[in-house]
């Protein structure tokens, strides 16, 4: 399979089978050089890599896929990798839509999913010690199963693992109540580039200095491979209640939204839909005809709930939200994970993508005039609209979706030039280029501008001093693999 431009692998493979040598001697059958697990490996669903990959070109191959089944031949894996200077990616379930588990220097995939195990519960503080090779749903099953919940459900639930939420600093949709993923972690285990293996105190808050396990945090498989993690669990919630009001105005449920954060209520689930994406999302709701559709959802104690259910309605009615009852809540549940249409648009020939972005509420208004202005103004845009999918005390999440059919533009010169659009616009009026989906290859060339000179060679200096000959993961974040 030709590769798509600008990626190549490493000119000298001469140490190579040394290496592969070695990973055989230690893992046995555990290690794949065929060619359906490289490609396999070697894509996620980085729109870019579906429009390469559907002109029959792929973004890269890594050289070998290894699957470990301990935190001790993750270390002895990253060893060998290291003698023979050879690149490592850590890989989940190839989620990612950044191009974050692209081999841009070939190299060795550490394929994650025989680490799946629940190692155990602690009931008391309820903490639950996981591997991070276990698939979203599976866990949050088998957590159900015995009365508790993670209640970390990004849209990829089914196809993501646990590590690739560390890694790239997942949401989920109940993130409201529950939070990002960092906020459910309370200590890890990671296999470090050198080989070794890091552990932190499992203690609610620590102040024995700075917080060094969360550097593994959003770090993309940069500076380590984690293998283990303890997280937060909660009891099943005893009473959930759905809400939807619609609005005349962005500007107005933005505000109902931020009266209601600002009270301290944590609706679990808050998602804000744009007119165009509520009549795609609810057209047969005729209160919503031509508004902007809230969705909300309230759970825990029932005593709470009511609480909830009641500020909710007078923060609402404040700014002229109309009823719409709990239909579009139901609505939303059964929806919630299908995408199919990214599929159909893409097979029929058009680019699409989404940009999660944020900022604080004095800001987010604004940024999603002008970012929707931005996506629209490039030649070949034919629908740019958004919803606001993850909200706080101070600020909320943008989820923009941007669908083209480029004409004067080739479709990968297209595809640049609305991420271009997007994240300069972003940052101009004031907010961060990624909430959730993180930064890999993608959005490598906006980083040091959003992290700044200083910020930026702050994480050029840990990636030196933790990855020196830089085999973790290569060309993401903005490092290595030029
Ligand atoms: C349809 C769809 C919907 C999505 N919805 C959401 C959503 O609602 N919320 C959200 O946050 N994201 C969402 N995503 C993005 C994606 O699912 C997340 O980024 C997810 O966290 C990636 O998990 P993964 O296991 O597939 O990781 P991969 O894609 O395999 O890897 C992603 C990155 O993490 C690194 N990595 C993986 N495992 C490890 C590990 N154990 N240690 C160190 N580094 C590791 C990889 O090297 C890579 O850099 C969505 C994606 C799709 C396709």
């Amino acid at each position: 399979m030709p590769y798509a431009t600008g990626f190549k692998k490493l000119e000298d493979r001469t140490a190579l089978p040394h290496a592969l040598e070695e990973l055989s001697a230690l893992l046995g059958e555990r290690v794949s050089l065929s060619e359906e697990d490289r490609i396999l490996c070697g894509k996620d669903f980085w729109p870019l890599t579906n429009v390469w990959f559907m002109e029959g070109k792929i973004a890269s191959l890594p050289d070998a896929v290894v699957w470990p089944e301990t935190t001790e031949e993750v270390a002895a894996v990253i060893k060998i990798a290291k003698g023979y200077k050879i690149p490592v990616i850590p890989f989940g379930e190839g989620s990612g839509v950044l191009g974050g588990i692209t081999a841009v220097e070939g190299g060795i995939v550490i394929d994650m999913k025989r680490m799946n195990r629940i190692l155990s519960i602690d009931e008391e503080s309820l903490l639950l010690t996981v591997e991070t090779g276990i698939n979203g749903e599976i866990l949050e099953r088998k957590l159900n199963q015995k009365g508790f919940t993670l209640r970390h459900t990004p849209q990829s639930v089914r196809c993501s693992t646990l590590g690739g939420w560390i890694a790239c600093r997942a949401a989920g949709q109940f993130s409201t109540k529950y939070g990002k993923i960092e906020d459910m972690l309370t200590a890890i285990q990671a296999v470090l580039p050198d080989g070794s293996i890091y552990e932190n105190t499992v203690a609610p808050r620590s102040a024995s200095g700075p917080r060094i396990d969360q550097l593994l945090l959003g770090a993309e498989g940069t500076l380590g491979v984690v293998t283990r993690a303890v997280l937060k669990i909660w009891r099943l919630p005893e009473k959930q209640t759905g809400r939807s009001f619609a609005f005349l105005t962005i500007e107005d449920a933005l505000r109902a939204v931020r009266d209601i954060l600002q009270k301290n209520i944590k609706p679990a689930v808050v998602r804000i839909y744009d007119a165009g994406e509520t009549e795609h999302h609810f057209k047969e709701i005729e209160a919503a005809r031509d508004k902007v559709m809230l969705i909300l959802v309230m759970e825990g104690i029932e005593k709470l709930v009511a609480v909830e259910n009641e500020v909710v309605q007078s923060c609402c009615e404040k700014w002229q939200g109309e009823d719409c009852g709990d239909g579009p809540v139901h609505h939303w549940f059964e929806t919630r994970f299908n995408v199919s249409i990214s599929s159909h648009l893409i097979q029929n020939g058009a680019v699409f993508d989404t940009m999660e972005v944020a900022a604080p509420w004095s800001k987010i208004a604004p940024l999603y005039h002008q970012v929707i202005k931005a996506l629209k103004a490039v030649p070949g845009t034919i629908l740019a609209g958004g919803h606001f999918s993850h909200v706080y005390h101070d600020g909320a999440c943008l989820y923009l979706s941007v669908v083209g059919i480029p004409v004067a533009l080739s479709k990968e010169d297209y595809y640049h030039q609305i991420w271009d659009a997007a994240m300069k616009t972003t940052m101009a009026m004031g907010g961060t280029c990624s909430h959730h989906h993180g930064i890999g290859l993608n959005r490598s060339r906006f980083l040091q501008e959003e992290l700044g000179e200083a910020g930026f060679n702050m994480l050029k200096a840990v990636k030196q001093a933790l990855d020196p000959e830089g085999i973790m993961n290569p060309g993401k974040l903005g490092m290595g693999g030029e």
